[in-house]
């Protein structure tokens, strides 16, 4: 069968208008891959599994929704489409946009994206507006003007979103043949760990997949669902989830309740020390992406989580591409050599010594 990206596969399960038409760039059908190294590390005795978010057509699961959310706006005759993002979105939104022939409009905060989102958002020719503000103030922007005008508002409170995004559950209930017994995940703006929830609750009625206890993880400057209340100046080297004030906070909690499981909140030393661990076994990504897994490792330790015969999914939602600089800062120049022998055999001498 020939893939023709959510809306084909899974449309079925998704509750779209009539009008929605088909804009796509294939999305999904990402890799669940294996971690034994990592899972043993950990204490061992529990399968773990990385959902590769990063792998998506624009580099993150936004495409996921973005799919479903463009294709409702371009089938009611939409021209011009208008988010907030820390990135991600943005970038997701100008592709799909460019995929559909409208105009998209993306609003992003002075300072605080990362290199390849915004490059991504440019590329794709979408109109960039910086803020001179947080996330927060720019989302309650573009809520305004799509209640004011005909532009069509393609943040996660755009409910086709969260459809497309439900898609991420079917494809591991799919693999897997069952859910996991816990699923961690970051969380920012908390609408992928609401579509989550939905997507495993709606197979499970389905298809008797069970259900998993599901892990939200925050950065700990940026905790607001931990905390109990909005964070003002929200701070965390994990950009994509820096957001103090979630659009779907109280879902996100009420997920996490129903599940059995819980939402926390790690430090950035302990979420970049996940991206290099991750990094180290072929998988990069960008720091926000490592936050789940920062939190599993945080869990296990405290000893509120035992992997013991469990099987845990965490979702690594974008790619390391989207933030070279995070890496190239720390980097160490790279080693220089006359172009001659000699000289290469002497460093290769002194580096496969030590
Ligand atoms: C958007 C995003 C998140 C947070 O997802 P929410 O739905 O806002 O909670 C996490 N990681 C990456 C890479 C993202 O782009």
């Amino acid at each position: 069968m020939v893939y023709e990206g959510l809306l084909d596969r899974y449309g079925a399960l998704l509750n779209l208008p009539a009008h929605t038409g088909q804009v796509s760039l294939l999305e999904g059908n990402t890799p669940l891959i294996p971690l034994p190294r990592l899972a043993q590390e950990l204490g061992g005795g529990f399968e773990l599994y990385v959902k590769f978010e990063g792998l998506n057509p624009t580099g993150s699961f936004k495409d996921r929704g973005m799919t479903a959310a463009i294709s409702e706006a371009a089938g009611r005759g939409v021209e011009t489409v208008i988010c907030a993002s820390t990135g991600n979105t943005a970038a997701s939104a100008a592709a799909y946009a460019a995929r559909a022939g409208l105009r998209a409009v993306v609003l992003i905060p002075e300072g605080k994206v990362a290199a390849g989102k915004l490059a991504g958002a440019v590329a794709y020719g979408a109109q960039v507006i910086q803020v001179q503000g947080s996330f927060d103030d720019a989302l309650a922007l573009v809520i305004e003007i799509s209640n004011r005008t005909p532009i069509a508002l393609v943040n996660s409170l755009n409910p086709y979103r969260l459809e497309g995004q439900k898609t991420a559950a079917f494809e591991i209930c799919d693999t897997l043949q069952a859910a996991p017994d816990w699923l961690c995940l970051p969380v920012g703006n908390a609408g992928n760990i609401t579509a989550y929830w939905m997507g495993f609750r709606q197979y499970d009625a389905l298809k008797q997949t069970g259900l998993p206890k599901v892990l939200g993880v925050q950065a700990e400057g940026a905790a607001p669902l931990v905390l109990g209340r909005p964070v003002e100046k929200p701070e965390t080297v994990a950009t994509a989830i820096r957001i103090g004030r979630p659009a779907r906070g109280e879902q996100a909690l009420q997920a996490a309740e129903e599940s059995g499981g819980r939402i926390i909140a790690v430090s950035d030393s302990a979420i970049l020390s996940m991206q290099r661990r991750l990094a180290a076994e072929g998988v990069w990504v960008e720091p926000a992406s490592a936050t789940g897994l920062a939190g599993l490792a945080a869990e296990i330790q405290r000893k509120r989580l035992y992997g013991r015969d469990q099987r845990v999914v965490a979702i690594c939602t974008g790619h390391g591409l989207k933030d070279p600089d995070i890496i190239s800062q720390t980097m160490r120049a790279p080693l220089r050599v006359h172009a001659s022998l000699a000289a290469l055999e002497e460093v290769l001498g002194s580096i496969t010594n030590t």
